[in-house]
């Protein structure tokens, strides 16, 4: 069978480096394990290492574009090139001494640099990337989403994936992440919010009525013990929506026919309900809608004439495939990333018959089983 490429709107790509390091930990916990590691170890050659890594298995899994968000998003998008994957990334602002040691004046002329190197390259997706509400002030988010307006990127920001944040910011600005993104007037149809996990109907109409889009990232939200966001709610209001993996530290792996399956099951669950998040809606959200949150609805996600060349061949002629009454159900709740054979992005052939053909797979594992060592040392 052949569809369109699969849309992957939310993830860590380079954070393959860590995969397994820090594991049944409350976020926070998790957050205060993995940050001084990346302190260590944010180098362009190890972050190339993790994106090239993550690059094999999106590819593998059908995965033909993903919105990054890491530190030196530079490294990322050319090794994204390189392998001739479609990538959104883009400047990264935080207000806390991050792992790529900028200072704040220095993260605006980073964002011009990027912008620079990459701005009208088909292949790349510009995002500026605030990481969260409790982790840039508000006039440092102002800032950062007015560099995004004038480059005519997108803006993403994290946003009510816990409890605790929301209560956070709550306490600081008397108000939700997604309000206080919306009295910032920061909310809009280039805004990409990741998570939305505790929003309310009044928030979920924000989002409808600003055309925000939102990454749903079921695997993260499930193993960090997130919540469940309010996807059937957000689909039924009309809010944009998407799937992400989320960083292999949390997911923790780059598998969205995994993510469609969790998000259908779990929908189903607590609404009690099977008629709800339909396999149509799901296949939706990896393809069309994700390509829709990246503004991208027009060129990718979807097979029609015009558009651009990102689609995978499945191989459906399997044991756990047959017999085949209708696609949609097929694809969600029965393919597997090992089901992918063959992947275009861009009308260029980068893996044929399970062989990828941009990157080199075997000195990648072998070089990640190195930098393993290294770490856990
Ligand atoms: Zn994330």
């Amino acid at each position: 069978m052949v569809m369109p490429g699969l849309v992957n709107v939310h993830t860590h790509l380079a954070m393959t480096l860590y995969r397994g390091m820090a594991e049944d930990l409350v976020l926070q916990d998790w957050l205060n394990k993995l940050w001084p590691v990346e302190e260590k170890f944010t180098r362009p050659q190890t972050t190339a290492l993790g994106v090239s890594l993550a690059l094999c298995e999106m590819l593998r899994g059908g995965i033909t574009t993903a919105l990054d968000m890491y530190w030196l998003p530079e490294i990322a998008a050319r090794t994204a090139l390189q392998a001739g994957f479609r990538l959104g990334a883009g400047p990264v602002f935080f207000d806390p001494p991050g792992a790529d040691h900028l200072s704040q004046p220095q993260r605006f002329i980073a964002a011009q640099a990027f912008f620079e190197e990459f701005g009208g390259n088909p292949m790349i997706i510009p995002c500026v990337q605030a990481h969260g509400t409790y982790t840039v002030g508000p006039e440092n988010l102002v800032k950062a989403f007015a560099v995004a307006q004038q480059a005519g990127a997108l803006f993403q920001t994290h946003a009510s994936e816990t409890r605790g944040e929301v209560e956070m910011v709550r306490k600081q600005y008397g108000c939700s992440p997604v309000e206080h993104l919306h009295h910032l007037g920061l909310l809009g149809s280039t805004t990409v919010l990741a998570h939305c996990v505790h929003i309310g109907e009044d928030e979920i109409g924000l989002l409808a009525a600003s055309g925000t889009g939102v990454s749903h990232n079921p695997l993260s939200n499930f193993k960090l013990a997130s919540g469940v966001a309010p996807v059937v709610k957000m689909l039924k209001a009309g809010v944009k929506s998407g799937l992400g993996t989320d960083g292999a530290c949390s997911g923790n792996d780059l598998d969205l026919w995994k993510a469609m399956r969790m998000a259908a099951l779990m929908q189903k669950t607590i609404h009690k309900d099977p008629t709800v998040a339909t396999a149509r809606q799901m296949v939706r959200m990896a393809t069309i809608e994700g390509a829709g949150v990246l503004g991208m609805e027009k060129q990718i996600g979807s097979l029609e004439t015009g558009k651009l060349a990102d689609l995978i061949l499945i191989d459906m002629n399997r044991p756990h495939l047959t017999p085949l009454y209708d696609v949609y159900p097929q694809l969600v709740y029965a393919v597997g990333r090992d089901d992918v054979r063959t992947v275009l992005i861009h009308g260029r052939l980068v893996m044929q018959d399970g062989v990828l053909l941009t990157l080199d797979e075997e000195k990648i594992l072998a070089e990640m089983g190195a930098f393993a060592r290294l770490a856990a040392g």
